[in-house]
C-alpha cells in the first residue's frame, strides 16, 4: 500500500511538473510577402516577396521557442498584392480546423502588409474561435539591413499566447503594436510604420515578449460572426468603383455588365457618387445588384442617409468600413441575403 502511495506521489509529481514547462502550442502558417522577401543586395530598395520559406522565417527568431511549442506551414508564398478569394477561403478553413480541430492555442500568420488588413478582417468574420489569431508581416524584406520581420514574428508569437488577446478577434501585430482586424489600415507605403488603427487607435503594444491590450474590441467578430466559409468554394463577386471629379461611370457599367453580385463605391467625402455614376448605381441596384457607399476619405465614418437618400435607393452605408473592408463584409452578406435592410444591419454589427 505504502509503495502505491509514493508510486502515486510520484506520478502526480511528473504531472505537474510537464505541465509547468508545457508551452502553449501555436502554429505559424506562412503565405508570403515581403517578410519572406528577399533583395539581391541588401542596401536595395529593389526585391521580390514570397522568396523564403516558412522553416527559415522559425529559424531566424530562435528567442520564440522559450514562447511557444511552435511549428508551422506553408499555404502559399506570394506577394499579399496576388491574394485572392480560393486563398482566403483555404486559409480561414484551415484556421479553424488548427483552432477547433487540432488543439492549438493560437495562429500566427505570416502575410504581406498590402492586404494584411483585407485577410485581418476577412478571418475576423469566419475563424470561430476565441483563442488569439494574429497577423505579422514586415516593411523590409528579410535580408536588409535592420529587417523589421524577426521582431514581428516575435511579438506576434508573445501576443498568440497571450490571455490578453483572446477574445479581441484577429489581430494585425506590426512595429510593437495590436491592430484590430476592423480598424487596421495600412496608411504609409514605405514606412515600417505604417499601421495605423482607424478610428479607434491601436488596441495594444508587445513590450519584452508580453502582450498588453489597451482597449477592448467590442464590435461583433470570430465566435459572435453568423457568416461561414465552411460550405463555400467561391465568394460573391463584389468590386469598388473609385470616385473623382468628373468621373467617368464606364467602370461601374464594366461591373453591371459583368454581371457582379454588388459594387462598392469608394466616394468622394460621406460617399457621394458624381451624377453620372448615381444614374448607373441606381439602375445596378434596381437590377439586383447591391449597391454599398464608402468613401476614399482616410478616416470618418460613411453616414446612411445623409447627402444620399438611401432609404429611396436601397443602397447601403458603410458606415465605419472603409471600400476594401466594405467589399468583404458585402461579399460575406451576399452569402446569407440579397435583403438591402438586413445588409445594412451587418454594417452596423460588424
Ligand atoms: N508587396 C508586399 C506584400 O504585400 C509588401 C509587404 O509585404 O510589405 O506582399
Amino acid at each position: 500500500m505504502k509503495h502505491i502511495k509514493l508510486l502515486a506521489a510520484i506520478a502526480l509529481a511528473l504531472c505537474i511538473s510537464f505541465s509547468a514547462v508545457a508551452k502553449p502550442k501555436i502554429r505559424i502558417i506562412a503565405t508570403g510577402g515581403t517578410i519572406a522577401g528577399v533583395s539581391s543586395t541588401s542596401a536595395s530598395s529593389a526585391y521580390t516577396a514570397g522568396q523564403v520559406g516558412i522553416q527559415t522565417l522559425i529559424d531566424a527568431v530562435p528567442q520564440m521557442l522559450y514562447l511557444a511549442d511552435i511549428s508551422g506551414e506553408q499555404l502559399v508564398n506570394i506577394g499579399s498584392q496576388d491574394m485572392n478569394d480560393e486563398v482566403w477561403l483555404k486559409l480561414a478553413k484551415r484556421v479553424n480546423q488548427l483552432l477547433n480541430e487540432e488543439g492549438y492555442d493560437g495562429v500566427v500568420i505570416t502575410h504581406g502588409t498590402d492586404t494584411m488588413e483585407e485577410t485581418a478582417y476577412f478571418l475576423n468574420l469566419t475563424v470561430h474561435s476565441e483563442k488569439p489569431v494574429i497577423l505579422a508581416g514586415s516593411m523590409r524584406p528579410s535580408n536588409a539591413i535592420s529587417a523589421d520581420g524577426p521582431a514581428n514574428l516575435y511579438n506576434a508569437v508573445a501576443a498568440a499566447v497571450s490571455p490578453a488577446c483572446k477574445g479581441q478577434g484577429v489581430l494585425c501585430c506590426m512595429n510593437n503594436q495590436l491592430l484590430d482586424a476592423k480598424s487596421v489600415i495600412k496608411s504609409h507605403t514605405i514606412d515600417c510604420d505604417t499601421f495605423e488603427g482607424g478610428h479607434y487607435g491601436v488596441i495594444g503594444y508587445v513590450y519584452n515578449g508580453e502582450a498588453h491590450i489597451l482597449q477592448k474590441v467590442t464590435t461583433k467578430h470570430t465566435v459572435s460572426s453568423v457568416f461561414s466559409v465552411e460550405k463555400l468554394d467561391r465568394l460573391p463577386k463584389v468590386g469598388i468603383v473609385y470616385g473623382y471629379a468628373n468621373c467617368s461611370p464606364l467602370p461601374m457599367q464594366a461591373f453591371v455588365d459583368a454581371q457582379y453580385d454588388g459594387i462598392v463605391l469608394a466616394g468622394v467625402g460621406d460617399g457621394n457618387f458624381y451624377k453620372d455614376v448615381f444614374d448607373v448605381a441606381v439602375k445596378a441596384q434596381n437590377s439586383g445588384i447591391q449597391i454599398v457607399r464608402s468613401s476614399r476619405c482616410p478616416s470618418g465614418p460613411t453616414c446612411l442617409n445623409s447627402e444620399v437618400d438611401d432609404d429611396k435607393y436601397h443602397f447601403v452605408a458603410s458606415l465605419d468600413l472603409n471600400p476594401q473592408k466594405a467589399r468583404i463584409l458585402l461579399m460575406l452578406a451576399l452569402t446569407k441575403t440579397h435583403d438591402w435592410q438586413e445588409i445594412q444591419e451587418f454594417y452596423k454589427e460588424y
